[in-house]
């Protein structure tokens, strides 16, 4: 039944769309036994397009719960490629003992939505959701086709989400060539060296690589009062400590290159990138300096350690997993330093491998970016940016759609945004969602 739906404008909608969407807890445990999946979330999302005309499609992605939604609003030249708008519905767990208000409140509350997704991505989904509403209640015929998908487990590293579907159902995105997902379209206040501040607006055009690795220590098992020279324990706890500790080379990739050139010219700061206080000068931005010095080198942090069972007993072996990121075109360098640093006694093996991405700052797309950017904000300035984690990205790349980082919102210049991601009190101004509404709207008829 369409037609009895009145839509409000979008930027009416999106602050209870996201808040909605927050009020479902799609936690993801990454253990399918404890993650109780995105279904009721995405059979709403499914419901909230359907109702106004969309034929949105829910399906689940390899395991029962598991629930994605698709839709497809065709465009004025069917001939061109389609573009992909992409949110995860999954959240990572709260605790709400930790939390100002319960993490899955969707409170609207001193000009916030508070709530566990509120920017990893529950607002994203709620934009896309507004702006697809108004488009089909209002008939705007976008300049291409254009697929919005809602996609489960994307904080898993999307085996039951974007992997699984680009896996199964490559259709859904028949003649896609372009994408935009998380994370960038956020605004970041620099200051300026003479006083003052610049607002840049960070478009993620590249992603490193995402290895997490187990590393493996055997020895010779024993009694643990003796003499023994064998200890699988010792052995391992060495390597970690090594690799935790190494800093790996300074190697400046072009998306970072191009970032810290457009912030020097904005600030007048500079960046000596053969200077010993890069990581000072860095510094400088704020919080966010601390994805940006991630993108300056390979890094490997250590994150789990396994080994024995007894007080007394010495184990065999004893394993560490490592999470290691990689900036693109580095992996076989990194491979062989991580061997010179562990030595030939420790084995190693890759439980995820997702390669970093990458994709040059220019073309029709990054104008339409430009342009919806500038069209609502006068001020801004689009910058390129290397995101030191992963997203879906690097599962819709391998189809050969062109991948960028996209969720515009001007954010108050003290917010900490990075610590948001993941963090407690996770929340967004309604402000910014409005604006980035307004924005994606924007980018979307011209796109
Ligand atoms: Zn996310």
């Amino acid at each position: 039944m369409v037609g009895k739906v009145t839509v409000t404008e979008p930027v009416d909608e999106v602050v209870d769309l996201v808040s909605a969407l927050i009020r479902f807890d799609t936690s993801n445990t990454g253990e399918l036994d404890t993650t109780r999946g995105e279904a009721d979330c995405a059979r709403w999302v499914a419901e909230q397009l359907s109702e106004v005309g969309y034929d949105a499609e829910y399906l689940e992605s390899g395991a029962p719960g598991r629930g994605n939604v698709f839709a497809r609003l065709p465009g004025a030249d069917r001939s061109r490629g389609a573009l992909l708008i992409h949110g995860h519905l999954d959240v990572v767990p709260a605790e709400p003992a930790d939390w100002s208000v319960h993490p899955f409140s969707g409170a609207v509350e001193d000009g916030y939505v508070w709530g566990r997704g509120a920017i990893d991505m529950k607002d994203m989904c709620g934009m896309m959701i507004a702006v697809a509403r108004h488009f089909k209640c209002a008939g705007i015929v976008p300049p291409r086709d254009l697929v919005f998908a809602f996609v489960a487990d994307e904080e898993a590293g999307g085996k039951y989400g974007a992997r699984w579907l680009v896996d199964n159902r490559p259709d859904l995105f028949d003649g896609v060539t372009e994408a935009i997902g998380e994370v960038g379209g956020f605004s970041l206040t620099v200051p300026r060296k003479d006083g003052g501040e610049r607002r840049l607006y960070l478009i993620e055009t590249a992603e490193k690589g995402m290895l997490w690795m187990r590393l493996k220590a055997r020895g010779r098992a024993g009694h643990g009062s003796m003499i023994h020279d064998d200890n699988a324990v010792t052995a391992i706890a060495e390597a970690v400590g090594r690799l935790g500790r190494h800093q790996f080379p300074l190697v400046v990739h072009p998306a970072v290159d191009e970032f810290l050139t457009a912030v020097a010219e904005e600030t007048g700061y500079t960046f000596d990138l053969d200077g010993p206080d890069l990581d000072g000068a860095i510094a400088k931005l704020g919080p966010i300096a601390r994805i940006v010095g991630a993108t300056l080198r390979d890094t490997a942090n250590p994150t789990m350690l396994t080994a024995g069972y007894k007080a007394n007993v010495i184990p065999a072996t004893a394993e560490a997993v490592i999470d290691c990121r990689v900036v693109p075109g580095r992996q076989a360098a990194f491979e062989r330093e991580v061997d010179e640093i562990i030595g030939p006694d420790i084995t190693r093996e890759w439980i995820t491998e997702l390669p970093s991405y990458e994709t040059e700052f220019d073309g029709d797309l990054v104008e339409a970016m430009n342009g919806a950017l500038l069209a609502t904000d006068p001020e801004a300035r689009t910058v390129p940016y290397m995101l030191s984690a992963g997203t879906d990205a690097k599962h819709f790349a391998r189809l050969g759609i062109r991948c960028f980082g996209f969720i515009p919102l001007r954010l108050p210049p003290e917010l900490d945004f990075a610590a948001l991601f993941h963090g407690v009190d996770e929340r967004v101004p309604a402000e910014a969602l409005q604006f980035g509404t307004r924005v994606l709207e924007h980018f979307l008829r011209n796109c």
